[in-house]
């Protein structure tokens, strides 16, 4: 058990604390639950590193409902990694349209281009080698080599990280008690030799179906009668102040994240190419838009232009202080 006194990681050792009889038993209960019945998403019918790394570049910041049909889209638009790293970038973040964070998009074909140029378009089966990839993480690269490659790897996310939290250690409220170096002790301690794909599925599947963040379906839950956050989670969720307890998000509308979105998405609109001035795009975005909003909306249009999302080019048919001199387009 972990030392409430003591609130923080310091002290804290699930690697001494957890007895090889316990991770058998949730390593037997999670797996029968998982093989009884399980989401039949796409990406769980290919090991290839390809297609396992588009479905988890879109699965980082978006349910997998909503992946879904994006994911078979894209496929069928770039059915390989050459093709990905060949088409045109505007190409690329047209068809991300739906999934948000486009930056994901310009990432993801950095990442194929990286491999096309430095690994002959063969995905590296290497550790290191897949994070030095645009855009590839710890995370990211530990799915690959275990859901392509069939390596017993543990790696974890936010969901991940709640489930073995709270399997483990105790609720993750009100705040987290394991640092990133232990959770990736403790995901990579917890793998059972042979199986390490079922079990980071079956992980996966639980923070998804089961342990979700604000509702965990406990009384039904597989890892019940092992779990150290029941019961006591339940009252600790439900003693959240109601706006916590139901935000989702934090508020989108009106922030960077938002405008970034929208103004992708006219440019997406936009016929082939030809792009908008930036006095266009600003009229657009905001209806109450102004010469005040001008360095506001120069601001933006430069973020998203050092993230590779569109490129603002000068037109010398009009005078300098004129907005519709920058033309802004996708890549
Ligand atoms: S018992 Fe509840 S808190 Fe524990 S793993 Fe299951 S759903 Fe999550």
């Amino acid at each position: 058990m972990y030392d409430r006194a003591m609130g923080e990681a310091v002290g804290i050792d699930p690697l001494h604390e957890i007895q090889p009889e316990r991770i058998a038993e949730i390593r037997e209960r999670l797996l029968a639950w998982y093989q009884a019945g399980h989401r039949d998403l796409p990406w769980r019918h290919t090991r290839d590193p390809y297609r396992v790394l588009v479905s988890e570049v879109m699965l980082q910041q978006t349910q997998a409902e909503r992946v879904i049909p994006k994911y078979r889209e894209f496929l069928s638009r770039f059915p390989t990694i050459q093709s990905l790293a060949a088409a045109p970038t505007a190409e690329v973040i047209r068809a991300w349209s739906g999934l948000g964070y486009n930056r994901r998009a310009v990432h993801l074909q950095r990442a194929a281009q990286a491999v096309v140029e430095r690994h002959g378009g063969q995905m590296p089966r290497d550790r290191a080698a897949l994070e030095r990839l645009p855009g590839i993480g710890r995370y990211t690269a530990g799915a690959v080599l275990c859901f392509a490659f069939g390596e017993d790897i543990g790696f974890w996310d936010t969901n991940i990280a709640r489930v073995l939290h709270r399997v483990f250690v105790g609720p993750e409220l009100p705040a987290r008690r394991l640092s990133a170096r232990q959770l990736d002790a403790l995901a990579e301690r917890l793998v059972p030799p042979g199986q390490g794909y079922e079990w980071n599925q079956a992980l996966i599947e639980l923070g998804a179906v089961q342990c979700t963040a604000r509702r965990p379906a406990c009384l039904t839950c597989p890892l019940q009668t092992c779990c150290r956050s029941f019961p006591e989670i339940q009252a600790l969720l439900s003693a959240l102040p109601r706006g916590t307890r139901l935000k989702r998000e934090s508020p989108f509308a009106g922030s960077i994240r938002y405008y970034r979105g929208r103004l992708i998405e006219y440019l997406r609109q936009a016929p082939d190419g030809t792009g908008l001035d930036l006095l266009a795009l600003g009229h657009r975005l905001r209806p109450d838009f102004s010469p005040e909003h001008l360095p506001w909306l120069r601001q933006l249009v430069a973020g998203l232009a050092r993230d590779g999302l569109v490129l603002a080019e000068e037109r010398a048919e009009y005078d300098a202080t004129d907005p519709r001199r920058l033309r802004v387009r996708l890549p």
